[in-house]
């Protein structure tokens, strides 16, 4: 006898919330807002992880974040360029 689709569906679920309760809970760690790293230099930035890429500082679409030394040196090199 074919079981009943809403037994199947009832079963699948129990057992995704029984392994639910059996994986251990995630330590909760408040950690400091991370900085992101210069992409040129990897010094730590003053840009949080997370903020907008509109709203950061020396930030370059498809290459990363940038230290405002390593903007420096590729402005420089850009205004060469021109
Ligand atoms: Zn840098």
């Amino acid at each position: 006898m074919m079981k009943h689709i809403r037994e199947i569906i009832t079963e699948y679920m129990g057992s995704l919330i029984s392994k639910k309760l059996d994986e251990p809970e995630p330590d909760i760690i408040i950690e400091e807002p991370k900085k992101e790293l210069c992409v040129g230099c990897y010094a730590e930035t003053q840009v949080d992880v997370g903020t907008h890429i509109d709203k950061r500082l020396h930030y370059i679409e498809g290459a990363g974040q940038l230290c405002p030394e390593c903007w420096g040196k590729l402005c420089e090199k850009k205004t060469e360029k021109i």
